[in-house]
């Protein structure tokens, strides 16, 4: 969503891009408007999917506020929840080509030949937000921003827990059965979904 409106040049674009530029994380006011531009669009009409958002408190509070207004049903919320070992291990396995940039993982994406990358034989790096300690940080970091938006959403009957330690097809069959069963009993008035 943001990199759309960075590239169709839009006032909120250029505004993310200008913060972004500068070294800076775009704040809660500016998605929140970005989000609220982007489920106006026709194809979301019918319900739409959020990936990665609310990430902190004010977006929950802002998307149960958003959701009102145009008199759409509660959110459903599936939380894919992977422990702290796993992730760890799935970050500091993720090696870069500093050459093309291309991005490898070691545990499900690994190169053809060992350390080197298939496009152009560059020998693989690990870069520097990968390693053990500041993946750590950063893990801790979103765990007490998110951590409240769990707890906004937690009592609420459409809140699902998902082990995210699993294969994706699992995880896929998993969340399906569970919004068809909601769908079937008027949960959600059939508006989950797509895009
Ligand atoms: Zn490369």
């Amino acid at each position: 969503m943001l990199r759309a409106e960075i590239q169709a040049g839009s006032a909120l674009g250029e505004a993310a891009r200008s913060i972004m530029a500068s070294g800076g994380l775009v704040g809660d006011d500016l998605v929140n408007k970005m989000l609220a531009k982007r489920v106006s669009q026709p194809d979301s009409q019918n319900g739409f999917l959020l990936d990665g958002y609310p990430r902190t408190i004010e977006q929950a509070e802002y998307l149960d506020g958003l959701l009102d207004e145009r008199k759409l049903p509660k959110p459903f919320i599936l939380h894919l929840d992977v422990p702290m070992d796993a992730l760890v291990g799935r970050l500091t396995s993720r090696r870069q080509c500093p050459k093309c940039g291309r991005i490898y993982n070691l545990l499900h994406q690994p190169p053809k030949n060992a350390g080197i990358c298939d496009d152009d034989g560059t020998a693989l790096i690990t870069r520097k937000d990968d390693t053990e300690e500041v993946v750590k940080e950063r893990l801790r970091t979103y765990d007490a921003i998110s951590r409240p938006v769990l707890a906004h959403y937690q009592d609420s009957k459409y809140y699902r827990m998902i082990r995210g330690d699993r294969s994706p097809s699992y995880i896929f069959e998993e969340i399906t059965g569970i919004l068809e069963h909601a769908s079937k009993n008027g949960a959600s008035r059939g508006r989950v979904g797509a895009p």
